[in-house]
């Protein structure tokens, strides 16, 4: 792979090697390493406190003090606005050979007037005389934004034919700019308007193949027959009239919508987006029960072991009065019950069967599977999706998912499926009580820890790291040691983090859900769906370094029935996220204003996933491109006649499914 970019100019072992630290490997690698950011350069007068650029005429010789080992500091004297000052920056001895007397330079960084002095955090050796846009690249030690542009400017010439994935009809529709002239722009650009040109059809390009994919898929799953199912209302409502609480109307319009598309001959393929707590297990039962009302069997997948065996037993107790077989299928059982199991999965002897995701890659054979469900689904692509559908020749599909995104934002990502939402949390549920602490003020929290222990409540304890080299006592470890002093007279403590085996960690949840453990002091690894009535309080500690979708799916640990609870959000900065927490329990609420803050808005980790990535696309700030590209593609589908990158995906997806 590398021998392709070994041909272009510049590039030796030791900058490929460098570049493969980029994922950059191939020629197509190279040119696509897009800018993450421009700086617009211009000239400037000399303000005080303000990051600017001026330029400057050195009339001393440069000097460098060296100050500790990585740490060095480089001054001269130099003219700027007909005024003399003083210039200094860090970490740039290897820069005094080419700072002559005389030399005119370009400065980029604050000027302090009390001290006369100009910190930089740039020197341009070539002064910048009029506006110029300087392209900014994600580096690695070794790399310079200057070299990277260099690379990839020789690259262009080397080869100037870049394939490209907008059809001609949208070429020309938009009058875009040619996929070479708008490389070669994104990587230097010499004026605004050319750069917003070359970024637009960039990030429609990207945008069309992913729109078209998913109107692909969507297309695709409305021509399969589904399969056919009796009606079953008066027993559906029986047993929904027999539940132990009766269902929100969120609950019931998802249950609804469900109903109708089992009944029907479509075949199924539903998200359903519920905050943590809101219920969706309980529709997923009712999904399950009309399924086997009509003699078909279903599978229900969670992310792990613990989560499965909890659906297991849920699901048992719910069935219970209807002689409805339920099983569970993990890998750590025994080969003799594994066995079994599987022989009586064939034999249709079991109607329900709940476990890990592993359940669809295994031997496992159904004698007529006719649901789907998967739990927490939020960590899979597209290609995974159609994946699932691989075992039962028409059987529907259900997607249970608790990240909270805004429905726009859930249409485009989800863009292939039908969306149920539930957006309030069954009557009688508390809001957790939320409050941010200091470092200082952690003897109200300790304080109220032991009154939770005594009322026989259990906690749960969460910090960012299991060990931390700074030694600042809010790592797992640390903090077991302190709570061990603390609490351990009065209760049991333990610790869970992703370095243990599996089956360490499940069996430390069971521990817990059977309150064997009063403490539980973890990492984010207890982050998903578990279910544990009776814990009431949620202490994260350096609740700052957390994205606001994690804070929110913790605290969704805590609170699950009517019991007052609590999460306390140690940190010593008060961030907006913080304040958010504060102020809301409500995870569409809590989504939006991810939205509105940026910052790293870890809920839309979910883009991250497979083909969601986009190298320059956000869909955050490129709704509208996507919105056009999304029409544009279904158009073009209905067109025929293909581009081969589009035949392409379409044999992908046939093939997968
Ligand atoms: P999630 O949507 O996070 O998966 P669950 O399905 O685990 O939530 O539900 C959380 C808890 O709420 C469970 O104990 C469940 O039995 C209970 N529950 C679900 N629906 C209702 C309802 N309509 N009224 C009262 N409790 C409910
Ligand atoms: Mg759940």
């Amino acid at each position: 792979m590398n021998n392709e970019l070994k041909t272009v100019k510049g590039l030796g072992d030791k900058t490929l090697l460098l570049l493969n630290k980029l994922n950059i490997y191939e020629f197509k690698d190279l040119v696509s390493y897009y800018p993450y950011k421009y700086n617009f350069l211009a000239p400037q007068r000399l303000i005080p406190d303000a990051t600017i650029l001026v330029n400057a005429k050195i009339i001393t010789a440069p000097s460098v003090f060296y100050i500790k080992k990585n740490l060095n500091r480089l001054t001269f004297k130099a003219i700027v606005d007909n005024k003399e000052i003083k210039v200094s920056i860090f970490n740039r001895a290897f820069l005094k050979v080419h700072l002559h007397i005389g030399k005119i330079i370009s400065l980029l960084g604050k000027y302090d007037a009390s001290k006369n002095l100009f910190t930089c955090n740039d020197i341009k050796l070539t002064p910048i005389t009029k506006t110029t846009i300087e392209p900014v690249y994600h580096l690695v030690s070794g790399l310079t934004n200057k070299s990277i542009a260099k690379i990839i400017s020789n690259a262009l010439i080397f080869r100037y034919n870049l394939d490209d994935d907008i059809p001609l009809v949208y070429k020309e529709k938009y009058n875009f700019l040619s996929k070479e002239k708008a490389t070669l722009i994104l990587h230097n650009p010499t004026n605004l308007a050319e750069l917003k040109q070359a970024r637009l059809r960039t990030i429609y390009e990207e945008l069309f193949a992913f729109a078209f994919k998913i109107n692909y898929l969507k297309i695709k799953n409305a021509t399969y027959d589904g399969l056919k199912r009796n009606s079953c209302l008066t027993k559906l409502k029986k047993f929904i009239k027999d539940l132990p609480f009766s269902l929100t109307p969120d609950q019931e319009q998802a249950v609804n919508e469900i109903y109708e598309d089992l009944i029907s001959e479509k075949r199924m393929n539903r998200l359903l987006l519920g905050d943590v707590g809101s219920g969706k297990t309980i529709v997923a039962a009712l999904a399950m029960y009309i399924n086997y009302l009509s003699g078909y069997q279903s599978v229900m997948m969670a992310p792990t072991e613990i989560l499965a065996k909890q659906h297991f037993e849920e699901l048992t107790k719910t069935y219970a009065p209807y002689g409805i077989n339920v099983a569970y299928l993990t890998g750590s059982m025994k080969k003799s019950e594994r066995s079994k199991v599987l022989k009586d999965l064939k034999e249709q002897k079991i109607d329900i069967i709940v476990g890990t995701h592993s359940l669809l890659n295994e031997e496992v054979e159904f004698a007529n599977l006719g649901l789907v469900i998967t739990d927490e689904q939020h960590r899979f692509g597209v290609n995974q999706r159609s994946n699932l559908q691989n075992k039962g020749a028409k059987c529907d599909v259900l997607y249970l998912s608790a990240t909270p995104i805004p429905r726009t934002y859930a249409l485009t990502l989800y863009g292939d499926m039908d969306i149920s939402t539930i957006k309030t949390k069954p009557a009688g549920r508390k809001d957790i009580t939320t409050k941010v602490f200091t470092m200082q003020e952690i003897s109200t929290v300790l304080k109220a820890i032991l009154e939770e222990l005594k009322q026989g409540h259990q906690i749960y304890v969460v910090a960012p790291l299991i060990e931390d080299e700074e030694e600042n006592g809010i790592d797992v470890k640390t903090l077991a040691k302190n709570y061990e002093k603390a609490f351990g007279t009065i209760t049991n403590i333990a610790i869970i983090h992703g370095k243990l085996k599996q089956s360490e960690k499940d069996k430390i949840m069971q521990d817990y859900l059977e309150n064997k453990i009063g403490i539980l002091i973890s990492t984010t690894v207890i982050e998903v769906g578990i279910n544990v009535s009776n814990a009431t309080m949620m202490v994260i500690y350096s609740a700052n370094r957390f994205g606001l979708a994690t804070l929110h799916q913790l605290r969704g640990r805590v609170g699950r029935n009517d019991m007052d609870s609590y999460c306390y959000l140690i940190s010593d900065v008060f961030t907006p996220r913080l304040k958010v927490m504060e102020e809301s329990n409500d995870g569409f609420y809590i989504s939006e204003k991810d939205f509105e803050i940026r910052g790293e808005g870890d809920l839309f980790g979910t883009m991250q996933s497979g083909d969601m990535k986009f190298k320059m696309a956000d869909l955050r700030k490129d709704m509208k491109i996507f919105m056009q590209a999304k029409k544009d593609s279904l158009e073009y589908l209905s067109l025929g006649n293909l581009a081969p990158t589009y035949q392409n995906i379409i044999k992908e997806i046939d093939f997968l499914q």
